[in-house]
Formats: structure tokens, sequence, C-alpha cells
């Protein structure tokens, strides 16, 4: 039986044929770009790649030395042979530099004047102006970095948490591919196995019995199994999740908000019934960016504002990723608890904090977390529980290679359901023609994941989200 072939050639990295040619992008000119945001500020950095590069930045700065890989030269900046700004030029040949191409980077004063100048400058010389993403895509496209490492430019530059950063950054050193490489070796060498029993099949060379096959999987399955199971941790690092905070008025949610949030932004009152309006801000539950949702008072009630309140918060409850039910362990528990909690249990995932825990208990807490938003005992356990009800599997360092991104989790687990089907296939002694084929359909999502084999419309989807200048 034919086996596809494309699938065993493509894991070599480099630049294929295959997957050059991205509709409307070229690769042989230089393109241009401002790679600061817009703005005023200190600096802003013009940025270019290209074979011209350095012969463009010559043409547009008048070099007080000659460019130099790796090194920073001086420059006037003239507008008719007036100087606007004096910059810094750094000059990285190629292939020692971020898109494997010559890039230049020319630092100028932050004005955006003088930086639209300098693009319009260079792009009187011969430069194209940048796409969105363009210069990652290009160190893609030439080998330099993978499509992980391509995502994690993005995921970094986006990070709103140190810790996301961290984990960007150790995606960036190629984390997710040091993962992925001893599983594509091995099933590789499987591949190769099997291929050979086959072709030498009539000569009487010993094929590989189920059980030697089985073996070999065994440790694809669990590299596999670990990275998918990762990703209910690492989708939460990068996507964060959403907080709806509820409870009858006066169990201080709004003064329990305000602790999560470390800041004071809900007003507070002694009124019950107050907070009538959401309240939606980003916390940091260990570097997990948390959107927290304030709820009013929730109440039976006739009066107008309050039950639109109460419909919101419900309405919230319904849309949020986790539910914090919040209840007053200094007064009696009453009838609107309990059917807040029966709400709550009913949505799905929720935690319940028994606030006030700095004045006398009338209840067991049990399994409510006790906490005290005046002296903000009990707040950090209340965070890592938050997380803990979402991702089990929490806690994991950012350098064991998580996977965080839903694109990348799609392709594992498809592998993973391939190689459950090879072995459910060996297990039912099938002939091995039909075995490679599962196998091949365990590497292609691979492939696909780190770039080997990728089609253009996917890049093109994936570096659209990028913004000018990355
Ligand atoms: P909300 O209506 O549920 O948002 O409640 P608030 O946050 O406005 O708080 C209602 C009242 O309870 C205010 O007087 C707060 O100062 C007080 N309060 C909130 N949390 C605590 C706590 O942990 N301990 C004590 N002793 N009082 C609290």
């Amino acid at each position: 039986m034919a086996v596809p072939p494309a699938a065993a050639v493509a894991v070599l990295p480099g630049v294929t044929a295959a997957r050059l040619p991205l509709a409307s992008l070229q690769l042989n000119d230089t393109i241009v770009a401002v790679s600061t945001p817009a703005g005023r500020g200190g600096l802003g950095v013009l940025r270019l790649s290209g074979p011209a590069a350095a012969a463009i930045a010559g043409a547009m700065v008048k070099l007080r030395s000659p460019l130099r890989s790796w090194k920073v030269s001086l420059g006037d900046l003239l507008v008719d042979e007036v100087l606007v700004d004096e910059v810094l030029v750094s000059y990285f040949q190629a292939p020692r530099s971020y898109t494997g191409e010559d890039v230049v980077e020319i630092s100028c004063h932050g004005s955006p004047v003088v930086l639209q100048y300098a693009l319009d400058l260079a792009a009187s010389k011969g430069a194209r102006l940048a796409e969105p993403g363009e210069f990652t895509l290009r160190a893609f496209l030439r080998g330099r970095i993978d499509l992980p490492r391509a995502e994690a430019v993005h995921d970094l530059i986006e990070s709103t948490t140190l810790y996301q950063a961290r984990v960007a950054a150790q995606q960036l050193q190629g984390s997710v591919s040091r993962r992925l490489q001893p599983v594509k070796d091995h099933l590789l060498e499987l591949i190769a196995l099997l291929e050979a029993g086959i072709d030498f099949a009539e000569d009487d060379i010993s094929v590989a019995s189920g059980p030697q096959i089985l073996a070999r999987l065994d440790p694809i399955r669990e590299s596999l199994t670990r990275l998918v199971a990762s990703y209910q941790y690492g989708g939460l690092v990068r996507s964060g999740f959403s907080l709806a905070v509820v409870g009858r008025p006066n169990v201080g949610k709004s003064s329990l908000f305000n602790r999560l949030l470390r800041q004071d932004r809900a007003i507070v009152t002694d009124i019950p019934g107050t907070t009538r309006d959401l309240v939606a801000e980003t916390a940091d539950f260990a570097g997990i960016p948390v959107r927290l949702v304030d709820t009013a008072g929730l109440r039976e009630t006739g009066e107008t504002i309050e039950r639109l309140g109460i419909e919101r918060s419900y309405q919230a409850m319904a849309d949020a990723d986790l539910t914090l039910v919040v209840l007053d362990l200094s007064r009696p528990r009453t009838p609107e608890d309990e059917a807040l909690l029966a709400r709550a249990r009913e949505q799905g995932r929720y935690l319940v904090a028994a606030n006030k825990s700095d004045l006398p208990a009338l209840w067991p807490a049990g399994d409510a977390i006790p906490v005290s938003a005046q002296s903000g005992a009990g707040v950090d356990q209340l965070r890592q529980r938050a997380i803990e009800v979402l991702a089990p599997a929490a806690g994991l360092a950012p350098d064991d290679g998580l996977i965080t991104s839903s694109r990348q989790f799609n392709h594992l687990r498809k592998s993973l359901e391939a190689i459950e089907k090879t072995r459910l296939a060996v297990a039912a002694a099938v002939p091995h023609e039909f075995v490679l084929v599962d196998l091949y359909d365990a590497l292609q999502p691979l492939d696909n994941l780190t770039g080997s084999t990728t089609a253009d419309d996917i890049l093109n989807r994936i570096f659209s989200t990028f913004c000018i200048g990355k």
C-alpha cells in the first residue's frame, strides 16, 4: 500500500518550496516599519530587513562610520541637507539577525514626525512597507524560528503578567519544539522500521512484533499525553479567565473584589445594595490574568433598578468561567445565600468564600474558604484555589513545555488520537501497511504544529494577528 511520502520528508527544518509562496508576499525585497509603538517616546526605532537593508540605510542616513555587523554606527538624518535627528544605526548581517536576512535598526528620537519622515525616506530609497507580522514571518520562512516560536513572539509582546512573559520567553527559546522533537524522532524510527519490514518482507527479514511496536508507542503516547494535559493550565496562563463575584448585599463583595485586585476600585459602602452596576477589572492571580466581575447585591426584590442588577449578576455568573459566591461568616446564613449557592452549583464551576473571618463565626466554614477582605487573611489561598478549580494540574513550571495555544493543542490531540488508533490496529494484528497509515496520521499534525508543513492560509491567519513592525 502506498504511504504518503510528503509527511516523512517534511520533518526536516528549513525552507521548503511547499511553504514559501504566501500569496501576496515576496521575500526578495527589503521591508521597513516603525517597530516601536505609535506616539511620542524617548526613542523610536525603524527596522529594515532584506538584501538592500544596509544600502537603503546608507542612502537615508549620513553615517559617521561604515556599517559593521553587530556594531552600532552614529549617523545624521537630514532634510534638505539640514539635520533633523542624530540617530544610531545597528546592523545585523544575514544570517545572524532576527529575520535571517540583513537587518538594520535605526534608533531615532521618538517623535512621530521624525519617524514618519524616516519611513517615507526608506520607502523612497526602495524599501516596501512591511505587512503586519512580516518580520517574524520572514524569520519563520527563512528557518530562523519554527511556528511555536513565532507564536511565542506574539504572546511575549501581548503578555499582561510577568508570568505570561516568562512562559512565552521559554517558548521563544524552543521549549515546545524541544519537547516535541524526541516524539517525532521516535515516530520516525518506528515508521522507518515498519517501512523496512514491508520493503524486505519477501527477503524474510523479521518485522517488528506487535508487543515490540506497542513498547515503542508507549513513550510517544506518554509524551503526547503530558503535553495535551498541560494545555488545561497553559491555556489558562495564556488567555486568563473570568471570575464573577456574587453574594447578597453587604457580605463584602466589593471589599473582596478590591482585595483581589490589590487596589481600590469598586466603591465600598455600608448601605446594602449600592453596587448596582457590574464593575470589571483585571487582576493577577499567580501570574494568570483574571477578569473580575463585581455584581450588584443579589436579592429577591421588587425594586426595578436592583432587579435589573440581579438579572445582570445571574448573566455574569452564566458568562464567567468561575463564580465566587461570597457569604458572611459573621451573620446567620439566609435563604438568599442558599438560593445563590444552588444557582452556582447548577451553573458549574464555583468557589465559596466565607468572608469576615476576622469576626466571630456564626457557622462552620466547612468547604468554604475563610477569608477576611478587611485584613487580607485567606485571600492568597482563594486565588490559588480559583486556579486549581479550573486547572487541577496548575503549578507546572514555565519550562515544563507548557502548551498554551489552542492551535498547538488541537494538533497534539489529533496526533494522540492517531497513536491510540495505531495501538488498536497493532493489537488487532492488522497488516503493517495499515499501521503505517495511522503512524503518518500521528506525524502529520506534529509537522503542522511546528510549521514544517503548514498551508499558507494557516500562516496568514497566524501572522495577521501581529501588529506592523513585529
Ligand atoms: P458588598 O455590598 O457585598 O459589596 O459589601 P461591601 O464590600 O460594601 O462591604 C459591606 C461592609 O462590610 C462594609 O462596611 C465593609 O467594611 C465590611 N466588610 C467587608 N469585608 C469585611 C471583613 O472581612 N471583615 C469585616 N469585619 N468587615 C468587612
